[in-house]
This record gives C-alpha cells, sequence and structure tokens, in this order.
C-alpha cells in the first residue's frame, strides 16, 4: 500500500509537493484551510487569517522562465514579469494538466500535527505518517514597532498586507516604513495620487530589475561580471539608496522607484527616530509634520502554531537541515518547503525540495545526514555576506542552494559530460538563464522535453513582446531612399542657383 503524506496548504508549495508525491508513487492528501489554490497569489480585497495577502496590482519580480515549474513551462504568450491573476492561471493550468485537485481539501485547517519524535540513539519502527509541510505554512504579520513613540495617534496606519490600492490615500501625506520589495512598491503607488510621500529607509538596498533580469543574477558563467555591472549602476553615493555593500541585503527590484525619485515624488529618509502626535523625527534630525498615514511594509515573520511539539521557531530561526529538516526529529517524516528567501524565484527551489523530501519519504534517497543544530540555518559564505537581521535567516543564493539540493536528488547538471554529448545545450546550461528545466535533463524525474524547453527559452522570453508585426528592414531601407532623395532635393537646388 503507498504511503500517505499529508501536505498542509495549497499554495504554490503545496501544489508541487502533491505533484512530487504523485511522482514518487506515495499517496497525498492535501488540507487547505481556505477556499481555494494558490496561496498568497489569489487576491482578495479582505486580507484571510493565517494567510499572506497582496495588493491589487501586484507583479511577480521573478521572470516567467526563472519561475516555472520545471517541467511546465509558462505559455510563450504570458508577459515576462506576471500581474498576479496570471500567476494564478498558470497554477490553475499546472494543477488541472496533472490532475492535482482531486488530493486537495479546501476548507480544511491543520490545527494540530501528530506528535512526532525527537532524536534518541535507538530507531523505532515506522508507524509515523510521513507529513511535507507546505511552505510558509503560516505567516503572521509583524508590525515592526519605531523604538520610540507610536506613530503618530492623529495618523491612520497599517501593515502592507492589509494594504489593497492607494485610492484610501489620495492627496494624503504619507509614510511607508521599509524599503524592500513591499515597501518601494507600496511607496511607488501611492506616491501616483498622495500629497508629498517621504519614503523611510530601513537599512535595506535595491536594485533596478531590466527586462533582462532573469540574466542579471541568474546565470552559471559571468554572474560576477553582471554583479559588478549592477554595482556601477546602482550604488552611486547620491542615489540616498545604498546604505550597504551590494548584496549584503535582499535586493529590492523595482523600475519605477528610480523614476519617481528622480521627479521628487518619493523622498527616501532614513529611519525613523520617534513619532510625535502628528510628525515622524528622523534619525538626522528631520522632521515631517502632519503625517496622514504611515505603512508598515515591514516584512513577515512565520510561525507554525500547529507543529509546536515538533518544532520552534526563535527570531524567525527554524533549526532546518538544508532548510527542509527539521535536524532534531528521529526520523525524516517532517519536511518544510518553500520556507526561503532566494536571490531568485521560490517555485522551482519548492518544487526541488518536494522532489527530494519525498524520494527521501519513499526511502529511495538515504535520509539526510543528521549533522545537528549546528549544522542548520545559512551556509558560512552566506552567513559572511549578509547583514545579520530576522530577513536573513533564511536568506540562500539560487544556483548554489539548488545545486545542493540537486545533488541530493541525483538531478544536478554535468556540464562536461553535456558539452561532451550535446555543446549547443551544453551552452546554453552555462550561459542562459539558470532555468529549472536543467534539473530535468537527468536523473530520477528526468522530462523528455526539458532540452527542447532549454534551447526555446528566449524565444519564450521575446514572444509576449511582439504584439504587432514590424518590418525588420524598414528602417535600414528607408535610409538609402532619405539619402537619395536628399541628395536630388540638393542638386536641384544647385540646378537652380546657377541657371
Ligand atoms: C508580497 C509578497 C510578494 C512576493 N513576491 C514574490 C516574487 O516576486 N517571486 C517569488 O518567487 N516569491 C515571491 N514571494 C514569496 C511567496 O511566498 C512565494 O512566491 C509563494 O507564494 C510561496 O508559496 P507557498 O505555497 O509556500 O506559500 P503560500 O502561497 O503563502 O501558501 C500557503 C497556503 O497554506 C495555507 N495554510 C496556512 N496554514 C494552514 C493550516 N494550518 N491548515 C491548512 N492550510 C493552511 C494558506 O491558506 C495558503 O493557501 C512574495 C511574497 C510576498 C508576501
Amino acid at each position: 500500500m503507498a504511503k500517505r503524506v499529508a501536505i498542509i496548504g495549497a499554495g504554490s508549495s503545496g501544489l508541487c509537493a502533491i505533484k512530487a508525491c504523485l511522482d514518487e508513487g506515495l499517496e497525498p492528501v492535501c488540507f487547505e484551510r481556505s477556499g481555494d489554490i494558490g496561496g498568497l497569489w489569489r487576491f482578495e480585497e479582505q486580507p484571510e487569517q493565517g494567510r499572506a495577502s497582496i495588493y491589487k496590482s501586484v507583479i511577480i519580480n521573478t521572470s516567467k522562465e526563472m519561475m516555472c515549474f520545471s517541467d511546465f513551462p509558462i505559455p510563450d504568450d504570458f508577459p515576462n514579469y506576471m500581474h498576479h491573476s496570471k500567476i494564478m492561471e498558470y497554477f490553475r493550468m499546472y494543477a488541472r494538466h496533472f490532475q492535482l485537485l482531486p488530493h486537495i481539501r479546501l476548507r480544511v485547517r491543520a490545527a494540530r500535527a501528530p506528535r512526532l519524535r525527537p532524536q534518541r540513539p535507538v530507531a523505532r519502527g515506522d508507524g509515523a505518517r510521513r507529513r511535507a509541510g507546505g511552505g510558509h505554512l503560516r505567516r503572521r504579520a509583524r508590525v515592526h514597532r519605531p523604538p520610540h513613540g507610536r506613530a503618530p495617534a492623529a495618523a491612520h496606519y497599517l501593515h502592507s498586507r492589509d494594504y489593497k490600492d492607494p485610492q484610501a490615500f489620495t492627496d494624503k501625506r504619507v509614510i511607508v516604513i521599509g524599503i524592500g520589495n513591499s515597501g518601494s512598491d507600496l511607496a511607488v503607488e501611492i506616491s501616483q495620487t498622495a500629497g508629498s510621500p517621504p519614503g523611510a529607509a530601513d537599512e535595506h538596498q535595491w536594485g533596478q530589475a531590466p527586462t533582462g533580469s532573469s540574466k542579471a543574477l541568474g546565470t552559471r558563467a559571468g554572474s560576477s561580471r553582471q554583479r559588478r555591472d549592477m554595482v556601477q549602476t546602482l550604488h552611486r553615493p547620491d542615489s540616498s539608496l545604498c546604505p550597504c555593500r551590494f548584496l549584503h541585503q535582499h535586493p529590492t527590484i523595482n523600475d519605477d522607484l528610480p523614476n519617481r525619485i528622480i521627479s521628487g515624488r518619493v523622498r527616501v529618509k532614513p529611519n525613523i527616530r520617534e513619532f510625535t502626535a502628528t510628525a515622524a523625527i528622523f534619525e538626522d534630525g528631520t522632521t515631517e509634520d502632519n503625517i496622514d498615514a504611515v505603512v508598515f511594509a515591514t516584512g513577515y515573520s512565520f510561525a507554525f502554531p500547529f507543529l509546536e511539539d515538533c518544532v520552534t521557531v526563535v527570531e524567525n530561526q527554524i533549526p532546518l537541515y538544508k532548510y527542509v529538516f527539521p535536524v532534531h526529529l528521529e526520523k525524516p517524516t517532517l519536511a518544510f518547503v518553500g520556507l526561503i528567501q532566494p536571490l531568485g524565484a521560490i517555485m522551482p527551489i519548492s518544487e526541488l525540495q518536494c522532489r527530494w523530501a519525498t524520494r527521501v519519504f519513499k526511502g529511495r534517497t538515504g535520509p539526510p545526514a543528521r549533522p545537528g543544530p549546528a549544522g542548520a540555518g545559512p551556509s558560512r559564505a552566506a552567513s559572511r555576506r549578509y547583514v545579520r537581521s530576522p530577513r536573513h535567516t533564511i536568506q540562500v543564493d539560487y544556483i548554489p542552494y539548488m545545486d545542493e539540493l540537486a545533488e541530493q536528488v541525483g538531478v544536478r547538471p554535468s556540464l562536461a559530460g553535456l558539452f561532451l554529448r550535446d555543446p549547443r545545450l551544453a551552452a546554453e546550461v552555462l550561459l542562459g538563464p539558470c532555468t529549472p528545466y536543467q534539473y530535468r535533463l537527468r536523473g530520477p524525474g528526468r522530462w523528455h522535453g526539458a532540452r527542447a524547453a532549454i534551447l526555446t527559452q528566449r524565444q519564450r522570453i521575446i514572444k509576449p513582446l511582439r504584439t504587432r508585426h514590424v518590418e525588420e528592414d524598414a528602417a535600414a531601407s528607408s535610409v538609402p531612399l532619405l539619402a537619395v532623395l536628399l541628395a536630388a532635393v540638393a542638386a536641384f537646388a544647385l540646378l537652380l542657383a546657377y541657371v
């Protein structure tokens, strides 16, 4: 009889967990507390308890080729950076295509997990149910209070989770606290209609996402050069936006922010020192008075109330081996999926974590090494680079982490072998964007469409931009014609002058 796996949450991590179970011949049952799939990416006007929430205009900041599931490319006509409605469309297509829906029980909240035993020297019989946990199972919005005083009494204040659209802020003076991805999105959007909104910087740095940003940080080769180019473009002492060294913080990606700053519609300020009844006083002593609203874009913390017996989260830290398996459990029967903050997209990481976890559950891959609590958390390189903060406890670099997981599953692409067998493909794997299909070229879960998906990825990037027919040689051929006309006019003028 197939082993049963309980999956908590039917967001993108839960969906690929169901698929991975089915691929391994396990029997998944997914419990979703809300009435539909999609998790964070399903927009609702009213935030629901226990589910992260997005605003009306949200566009994902990871490109479609970098964020798709590895054996299900996003349709070529979908935009490269998708609105949440398109992301939901893709998740629904994925769920339908792989027949995941019959395994989901909606409106069922996991309230308590069976007690899992901590590690002990003597192994016990395998009676425990194996479970894959949906990542970000329960995240609570955490409003970071300013260190001194409260938000101005007269002001309306809210967390970014409760922000839906800018209407309520028309002609208001607004402070957005935090200049991470949500903070900068909100500052840009609110600045279209607000009075004069100052954005309060919170030690975050930012980076700009040009249309090719799937490549900017995501190729196997050349990433250090690309990073240097980005630093040269962005890390200017007069920008007010880079108070720390490049890539020592999770980067903020926003194309519109520079335009709003240059037109004076968003002002970047230092941290807030104190709020008075009506004003905000910043660390540099400057003041903004008559504040109408304060938006806390200060991020999320995570908690797993139904797993209280098994795992404890302290200051956003949780002892997981490679961010998946709790280090202290006797058996690897519990896995966390998508509990990660990459420099890149989460979905392919969740998917590879699921492929690893389900193979461990099934017994096809040996149990993960048990390094003890010291082996959990960020790699040494990540700990050295990132600023120590609750924001970076689950921070990873995309390619090194994906390769680590792929090593466990046995699907890491072998570049040397690939160059001998298929140089064209090898060149694209090395020099092109490190798309998730690379982890389907070989080993368990190999997908016959992976090669074609890699070789056609650039066409899928270009396709949605070609929305009208443009004659390619129109511009080139018009130059000689123009030159001939000008020459004819000049000759005619000369002729008239001398006659
Ligand atoms: C504002 C914002 C923007 C983001 N932008 C990006 C981006 O551009 N690119 C990117 O890759 N990532 C982004 N992320 C990260 C995002 O978390 C992932 O993209 C992705 O949604 C994670 O999927 P998930 O399934 O792990 O979690 P979620 O999408 O949060 O889904 C979790 C599901 O579990 C359910 N659940 C929770 N508790 C229980 C329970 N006790 N019982 C049953 N069901 C339960 C919830 O209802 C929910 O449906 C963003 C996050 C936020 C907050």
